[in-house]
């Protein structure tokens, strides 16, 4: 293994105990898909397929548990564009996204290019914890 890769690892370990979270050798594996190349958007399926790719023998239910544990982490953001499709976004600042929905691909707002002017009093006992923007998108005709 390259001494860059290495290091990518112990980082990893790193960022995972200090999410409070084991470094067991399946969050290991799919925190190197997830977090070494940039921001991204992934499905638990695409996960899945991208780890079987690199070699790694994780059930799709593994992916999906690690993928939640990693959100109740703080590491991952979910990302819920319809009912039946959860994203799970490495960016977890503040953003909105567009929606391509004849790709079924998310693309990064940043929070600033978005203006909300005025929201509803959140009901009695509740305050707003965040307001994410989808915009959907589909292809000029
Ligand atoms: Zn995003």
């Amino acid at each position: 293994m390259r001494a860059s890769g290495s290091k990518a690892v112990t980082d990893l370990v790193q960022r995972l105990r200090t999410a409070g979270l084991r470094p067991t050798r399946q969050r290991v594996a799919l925190g190197r898909l997830l977090f070494s190349s940039g921001d991204r958007h992934v499905t638990a399926e695409s996960l899945h397929l991208e780890a079987a790719k690199a070699g790694a023998q994780l059930s799709l239910a593994t992916v999906y548990n690690t993928l939640h544990q990693f959100t109740a982490s703080g590491l991952l953001r979910q990302v819920v564009v319809d009912g039946a499709k959860t994203y799970f976004d490495t960016n977890t600042g503040d953003h909105h996204h567009f929606y391509a929905e004849d790709c079924a691909t998310l693309i990064d707002i940043p929070g600033d290019a978005v203006v909300i002017d005025g929201l509803p009093k959140a009901p009695a006992g509740m305050e707003i914890e965040r307001v994410e923007v989808v915009v959907r998108l589909k292809p000029r005709v």
